[in-house]
């Protein structure tokens, strides 16, 4: 037998064996991968499952391996990114089935997911513009701006608003009719109609529906038939007045190999941005979940994630719901140590642009209002000494550069920048807001 066929059957012994809900998070996303020298290796997505399945399920899953006909043989892990992700395949798998069960109007189905609605989006700096443009154009479809046009990175909440949309249209007007796809849909929908030559009922189907939602419109990239055909739908839609919304992962000007005429177009209406949410926003964000999703982490976890998970909304709840799960199967409360370890992925495959003196000086600067010129001046007071011991202590943190070479960008020796550090660093032990604070410069200067 070869290794997937015995964890096959093993599978089956284990489904006997284990409560659904745990089956389905813990052992479903496992995969086979061969057997090497008497060990049988499963790949699993990330170091958290590593652990957790060596240290709670290892007795179990050898006994299932036995039963399956694989007697003596050593289990053994594969950490391997593409098996699952940080949510977790069970996760991944009850979304997929909600986003397969539309919501339904009419006759018509219109693809929105019912959790994507503007009730449940968070609302700061980083996406402000980009709800009010989105509320401004459900409550006026076709009228306030046309087209609209949303971008910003991965995780940042388009889909969310986008849909949002739809959701707002269809509440204020049952009877509309509003569709929702991601680009690649459309693509698929588009060649399948090709094929069956269903090409006008293709065009039907778009030109006659009231707001037009589509997502991830860089998808286009060298589509050439599919822009054709997108570009003829839009005029139409746009000439009897009816809505688009389209969503990108960078600005118009910038997908490549989009005709000139698309990006002209898609320009005429109102143009928004998403960026990264500032710290304040992604703990709004993750208390605003954790009331919905039912889950209680203390203060200090909820902010510990808030400060190390920054550029992507998605990743920031998946976080939390890792570390609720552990918390509830542990049934003991989690420590800042033991959520850093647990959430090590994910803090480390946030690049970091490397941080500058000139930055840190700037940003301390400003953060307690003094001047920059105060950060190399020889005054003594503590209105100034503090925020320049604090701003050597990040560049000792977050820098590679030697304590000399810091003194110098401070006008200061070597020894002064230690007496700094040290000072900041006990300070920082005895003083929780004053770690906040810390915490909080810190990861807005290395997110620059
Ligand atoms: P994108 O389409 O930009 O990749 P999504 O709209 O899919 O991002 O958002 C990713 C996840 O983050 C979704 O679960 C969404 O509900 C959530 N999300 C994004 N922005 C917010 C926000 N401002 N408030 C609440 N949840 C948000
Ligand atoms: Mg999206």
């Amino acid at each position: 037998m070869n290794a997937n066929e015995i964890w096959t059957q093993a599978c089956s012994y284990l489904r006997k064996k284990l409560r659904p809900d745990i089956y389905s998070r813990w052992i479903e996303v496992i995969q086979a991968r061969e057997i090497r020298d008497n060990n049988l290796l499963l790949g699993v997505g990330n170091d958290f499952y590593h652990s957790w399945l060596e240290n709670h399920y290892l007795p179990i899953l050898k006994e299932s391996v036995a039963a399956a006909g694989g007697e003596g043989l050593e289990i053994k892990f594969v950490v391997d990114p593409s098996v699952g992700d940080e949510i977790g395949q069970a996760d991944r798998e009850r979304q997929r089935k909600r986003k397969r069960a539309p919501v339904e109007t009419g006759a018509r189905t219109n693809n929105l997911n019912s959790d994507y609605i503007f009730d449940s989006f968070v609302v700061g700096p980083s996406n402000g513009f980009a709800h009010a443009s989105c509320i401004a154009v459900a409550q006026s479809p076709g009228r306030a701006y046309n087209p609209l046009f949303i971008y910003g990175g991965s995780g940042l909440g388009k889909t969310h608003l986008m849909q949002a949309i739809g959701h707002f249209v269809l509440s204020q007007q049952p009877s509309c009719s509003v569709c929702y796809l991601s680009c690649e849909s459309l693509m698929n929908e588009y060649v399948a109609a090709l094929q069956n030559k269903k090409i006008l009922q293709f065009r039907e189907k778009y030109r006659s529906t009231d707001v037009l939602l589509v997502d991830d419109i860089h998808f286009l990239t060298g589509k050439d038939a599919l822009q054709e055909e997108f570009f003829h739908t839009f005029n139409n839609l746009f000439d009897s007045r009816k809505q688009i919304v389209i969503t990108s992962d960078r600005p118009v000007n910038e997908i490549s190999g989009l005709t000139q005429r698309l990006v002209s177009r898609f320009a005429w209406g109102l143009v928004t941005e998403l960026t990264p949410p500032d710290f304040e926003t992604r703990l709004a964000i993750l208390q605003f979940k954790q009331n919905k999703l039912n889950i209680a982490l203390q203060k200090e976890i909820l902010e510990f994630i808030a400060i190390n998970v920054r550029a992507n909304i998605r990743l920031l709840e998946g976080a939390m719901k890792r570390l609720a799960s552990y918390a509830s199967f542990m049934k003991t409360p989690l420590t800042v140590s033991l959520a850093e370890s647990l959430l090590r992925d994910i803090i480390n495959s946030q690049k970091r642009d490397p941080v500058t003196i000139d930055n840190i000086q700037k940003k301390v600067a400003d953060y307690f209002d003094v001047r920059m010129s105060d950060m190399i001046s020889k005054r003594r007071s503590q209105a100034v000494a503090f925020p320049r011991q604090v701003a050597m202590y990040l560049c000792r943190s977050l820098t590679p550069f030697s304590l000399p070479e810091i003194g110098s960008a401070f006008g200061k020796t070597h020894a002064t920048v230690l007496h700094s550090y040290r000072l900041i660093h006990d300070k920082i032990g005895r003083d929780q807001q004053f770690r906040l604070t810390v915490e909080k410069l810190s990861s807005s200067l290395s997110s620059e």
